[in-house]
């Protein structure tokens, strides 16, 4: 195999994101500056302590901004998404700010509302890593857990509790809990819970909190609707904005090979094999490649686990468990199943597929070369993908090197009437390249806790199903009907039934 050694970028994605920041925005040291560190924002001992012990050597911009306002007492506003530190952006003051005092029972002292279980189960795991030295108590209340568990944790009293907005209300009308004296709220991934149908829920519950509490709220986007929400919530709050990086870290060494679409399972596993993998996602675009190319790789003697929206909770994080412990080698995954996943310190990202959207490649391959330590991420490309491939070339402004691998025939890119797909944005995201028609069915948003909801507010991702359908040259297969397609003109390709996911959220 040929492997040529890519040229690592420039930029670490720690930093703040180079487009002009909005006058709400802290501006960012100068490059001259020395960096701020975390005994710079006012932690206490035992917090610093925890973060120097998992080797955290500077906060990240959002966590440099929003420390120190969030222990002066002060709401915050802050536009953030995974992958920014934003979760210990506000952990780590909570925890401060939290000690000294004793919780009542079932009179939780903060609230820290998510909109899945998944996670509010990350950032419980968080409140382990950090307050390790501190004595604060923690519980989290998600669906799928057995309730009365949760209902003895609560009447222990808590310190911090976490919660998904369906079971919180559940609990809430069976008197499980009063919020009367919860002065310090999170609303996390306000977007999504707006996406998800969860603002009644989330509206009810602030309003049983007491009006003299600290509110944080963090959202990837600030919609109007969201906005909106936010001007409700809080008080004079301090806004903080960082974008997720658009650039590539230093320490991932990045490659694509061009390969033609029936020969990538067979790339894959020459990669797997030439790499020295220790651990990998591998992502798909779709979720029936994840369970496809997962059956292969198993079949082929490879370690590999699956994880994509379809599959049941427990499966979900029986498989997660395995492979943060290392009982799994590789897990192939969708993007909507990882997003906001705390799967760090991986050596390897393999996109199995192009993402469609070039933010979700950097988002991919941020997976690994996180933490100074090395990290390595390869694409494969089917002939026609020049044109997703060009839009994360330029989105990162780095070429990404091509590699061959001397065991299959050379594929190039298809010739240039391969057009890029018309752009339609993407479910309130706006502004970004939309699905392809041969991409029929992306991943539908993660399974929203199961509670009967009111509709969602802002409608949900649009898919190619509204795409015209067209005939595929190489195959001649007739793809982009989705779900509208008629019955006699099925040809290889059926509509899928509605799935549990979408039954979700329909
Ligand atoms: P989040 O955006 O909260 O999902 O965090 C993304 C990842 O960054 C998590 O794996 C954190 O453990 C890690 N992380 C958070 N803050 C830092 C930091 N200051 N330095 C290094 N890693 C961090």
């Amino acid at each position: 195999m040929n492997l040529t050694d890519p040229d690592p970028t420039d930029t670490d994605p720690t930093e703040p994101d180079p487009t002009p920041s909005p006058e709400s925005v802290t501006p960012a040291p100068a490059a001259s500056t020395p960096r701020v560190t975390f005994a710079d924002l006012g932690l206490s001992e035992t917090i610093l302590r925890a973060v120097h012990e998992l080797d955290y050597l500077h906060p990240t911009p959002i966590q440099e901004q929003a420390i120190p306002y969030v222990l002066m007492g002060r709401d915050v506003l802050g536009t953030a998404q995974t992958g920014t530190g934003k979760t210990a952006s506000f952990t780590l003051p909570m925890l401060d700010v939290l000690t000294g005092s004793r919780a009542r029972a079932r009179m939780p002292r903060s609230l820290i509302l998510e909109p899945t279980r998944e996670l509010a189960l990350q950032v419980a795991e968080n409140f382990v890593k950090y307050g390790k030295y501190q004595k604060l108590i923690h519980a989290l209340i998600i669906g799928g857990e057995s309730m009365n568990d949760q209902k003895d944790a609560l009447t222990r009293g808590v310190d911090v509790l976490i919660a998904t907005p369906g079971r919180l209300i559940d609990l809430i009308e069976r008197g499980g809990i009063l919020l009367s004296d919860t002065k310090l709220l999170v609303i996390d991934e306000a977007d999504r819970m707006l996406d998800m149908g969860f603002i009644p829920d989330v509206e009810r519950i602030v309003g049983l909190l007491p009006a003299n509490r600290q509110t944080l709220f963090f959202s990837a986007t600030m919609a109007p609707a969201i906005r909106k929400l936010a001007d409700a919530f809080l008080s004079n709050p301090k806004e903080i904005s960082v974008s997720r990086p658009s650039s590539v870290a230093t320490t991932i060494t990045t490659g694509l090979v061009i390969v033609e679409p029936l020969q990538k399972r067979e790339a894959l596993r020459q990669l797997l094999r030439a790499e020295a993998v220790q651990n990998a996602l591998i992502f798909c675009n779709r979720k029936r490649d994840v369970d496809v190319l997962y059956k292969s790789l198993v079949k082929h003697g490879f370690s590999a686990g699956a994880l994509h929206g379809d599959m049941a909770q427990s499966v979900r994080f029986t498989t997660l468990e395995k492979f943060k412990a290392g009982e799994i080698q590789l897990l192939v995954c969708s993007d909507v199943a990882a997003r906001g996943l705390d799967i760090g310190g991986l050596s390897h990202v393999f996109n199995f597929d192009v993402p469609i959207h070039a933010e979700d490649y950097v988002h991919r391959i941020g997976r690994t070369g996180r933490a100074e330590k090395l990290g390595r991420a390869l694409t494969l490309a089917a002939p026609e993908d020049k044109w997703a491939v060009d839009a994360i070339e330029s989105l990162t402004g780095m070429p990404i090197p091509h590699l061959t691998i001397e065991a299959l025939p050379p594929a190039h890119w298809a010739q240039a009437d391969v057009a890029r797909p018309a752009r339609r944005g993407r479910g309130g995201r706006g502004g970004r390249a939309a699905t392809p028609a041969k991409a029929a069915k992306p991943e539908a948003p993660a399974r929203p806790e199961a509670r009967p909801k009111a509709p969602p507010q802002r409608k949900r991702a649009t898919d190619a199903t509204q795409a015209p359908p067209r005939v595929e040259e190489n195959t001649g297969r007739v793809v982009g009907f989705g779900d509208e397609i008629p019955a006699f003109m099925l040809i290889r390709r059926r509509p899928r039934p509605m799935d549990g996911e979408n039954a979700d959220a329909a």
